[in-house]
């Protein structure tokens, strides 16, 4: 008898330390965070901690699963058949608010004594988290790389190991970590996912504002979950947690008063990338001007809302991701290009501190600040609406050259059903291929690549012959909405515009001049259209007629000696 009270009295009393530790100004190291977690693991058999792969730090990245099955092994199983919520900790690891903010929600779920159903009898999700997605940052610690956040004392690094921006990482995945990742978030194909930030910007009262899908990219039935019933609900569920919750300020001038824009979520972020694949995704932004511990019970309420929210929806969600999942695989047309629509503005209630310019002692000059005395409530214009530029027809098929690894790597690692050409598959066929006709590169890098800009691409029918190791991947699947955003060369985080097909941007072979003019002739005789096309050109443009090198480029670029691959990209549809 004695045994049975004095378990739950020591955990209680061991839990109590924990929580103190857990809501002060401090969040624990990387090897603190797992060892604590380990120990947990060991405790209980509802808390399951798996090492998922490696990070490029080298040390391994941990995933936590609350209310997974007794069979570990099948807990995976349990979580994609189950609502199940991912909540992704520091992928900026100077902003750990919901590093901490977990661990008090397992301390506090432990002191409740485990409850996995509610009141009415309705189950607890599945619930994940990543303690701490970037582990080289959570290995970089000081008290100094947020200048302008308070608090906690001691944190990580915004950048990896590799001094990646992870949170641009999920499409291009030059980090370990992104593979890493994509293994986690298929193994649970999460309903919900939550991605814990720190804002920067403007100051306002708020403590926590969040980010939700962009609504244009979602599939309908996702876009009316999660603004028809998710966001209320959660309005109201945080009100009852004592705060208000406000979208994310980003803003369109220099102030909150000239309004805010509704963030476009792309792909290469860790909540657009979920979004592809009908997670109900949300980013977290505590304001760093707030306490860390006031910012860590926010995060927690945030998250305690949305379980609830999980709780009680459970079917709706469940409904809402099936429809979103069929109207991916049977779409006919892909939009892309989306650009803030500057005409459509909403209005809504902030509450703000007014904008002040004094002049600065030391530097001499009027610079903005807020005057946390002079707070403000009053209407401000929501840019809240998107529209696509660009749309494309859905092929049957895409086909990729087999010598493109590091893309079909990818594509396997975020499970895209594909199937590879062998020697005795069908040998030639008519396909769509696209031709980069031009393209910018930047000067400086983005996130470890020139990523391409004002790109023009043209389509051209041709009769493509297949080779074993190609690989053919069908559009009518659950995950087309990610292959479309990869393969489409115009998308926004195209591999084409990540830089994944640039060695077919450059020509392999030339021609001697004193040689190849030897040979126009017969090509202008073999190719009547040409020679029109080519005496038209030297009539009407004098500075072509007097370049002989222009004249001669001209004529090779039109004939069979110029090597057709060049601007051809390795990605075809067939239709
Ligand atoms: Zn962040």
């Amino acid at each position: 008898m004695k045994k049975v009270f004095i378990l739950p009295l020591l955990l209680l009393s061991y839990n109590k330390g924990y929580c103190q530790q857990w809501s002060a100004n401090t969040t624990p190291t990387y090897p603190e965070l797992i060892a604590h977690l380990q120990q947990l693991d060991k405790q209980h058999r509802e808390i399951q901690l798996y090492n998922m792969g490696s990070s490029d730090y080298g040390l391994p990245i941990y995933l936590c699963v609350i209310n997974g099955d007794k069979d570990s092994l099948k807990t995976f199983i349990k979580a994609r058949n189950n609502t199940t919520i991912l909540i992704n900790n520091a992928i900026h690891a100077g902003e750990p608010d919901g590093v901490n903010a977990s661990l008090l929600w397992l301390e506090q779920w432990i002191s409740a004594g485990k409850p996995t159903k509610n009141r009415d009898g309705q189950d607890l999700p599945v619930i994940a988290f990543i303690p701490a997605y970037n582990v080289g940052g959570m290995m970089n610690r000081s008290s100094k790389s947020r200048a302008n956040q308070n608090g906690p004392e001691a944190y990580g690094f915004r950048g990896s190991a590799k001094n990646l921006d992870l949170n641009r990482d999920f499409i291009k995945m030059d980090a370990v970590n992104s593979f890493t990742f994509a293994r986690i978030f298929h193994a649970l194909d999460p309903d919900i996912f939550i991605d814990n930030h720190v804002s920067n910007g403007a100051d306002y009262p708020y403590t926590l504002t969040y980010i939700s899908s962009m609504k244009e990219r979602l599939a309908p039935s996702m876009q009316m979950l999660t603004y028809e019933s998710c966001i209320p609900i959660l309005r109201e569920h945080c009100q009852i947690e004592n705060f208000e919750l406000f979208p994310y300020v980003e803003l369109k001038g220099a102030t909150p008063e000239s309004g805010i824009v509704a963030f476009n979520d792309l792909p290469r972020y860790a909540m657009g990338y979920a979004s592809l694949f009908h997670s109900l995704s949300f980013t977290v932004e505590t304001h760093m001007l707030k306490a860390f511990p006031q910012r860590v019970q926010a995060t927690l309420s945030f998250m305690n809302s949305m379980i609830a929210y999980a709780i009680g929806h459970s079917q709706e969600i469940e409904t809402a991701r099936t429809a979103a999942k069929d109207w991916a695989k049977n779409q006919t047309i892909f939009a892309y290009n989306y650009q803030l629509d500057e005409k459509q503005v909403d209005q809504i209630r902030f509450k703000g501190y007014e904008a002040i310019y004094p002049e600065h002692p030391i530097t001499g000059l009027k610079q903005l600040g807020y005057d946390q005395k002079q707070p403000y409530e009053k209407y401000i214009p929501y840019y809240n609406h998107y529209q696509a530029k660009d749309s494309t027809s859905v092929p049957k098929y895409y086909i990729v050259g087999g010598q493109e690894q590091a893309l079909i790597e990818r594509l396997e690692s975020n499970q895209i059903e594909l199937t590879r050409i062998t020697a005795s598959s069908i040998k030639t066929i008519e396909v769509s291929s696209f031709i980069v006709k031009d393209y910018k590169a930047p000067s400086k890098p983005y996130e470890g690549h020139f990523k391409l800009q004002n790109l023009q691409v043209d389509k051209q029918l041709i009769t493509l012959e297949l080779k074993p190791g190609d690989i053919l991947i069908a559009c009518n699947q659950d995950k087309a909405n990610f292959i479309h955003a990869v393969l489409q060369p115009l998308a926004e985080d195209s591999y084409l515009t990540w830089n994944f097909f640039d060695s077919y941007l450059q020509q392999k072979e030339y021609f001697s001049p004193y040689v190849f003019k030897e040979q126009i002739a017969e090509i202008l005789a073999a190719q009547p259209k040409l020679k029109e096309a080519y005496d038209t050109r030297k009539r009407l443009d004098v500075k072509f007629a007097n370049d002989e090198w222009e004249q001669l480029y001209f004529i090779y670029k039109n004939s069979p000696y110029f090597e057709p691959s060049f601007m051809r990209l390795p990605v075809y549809e067939v239709y």
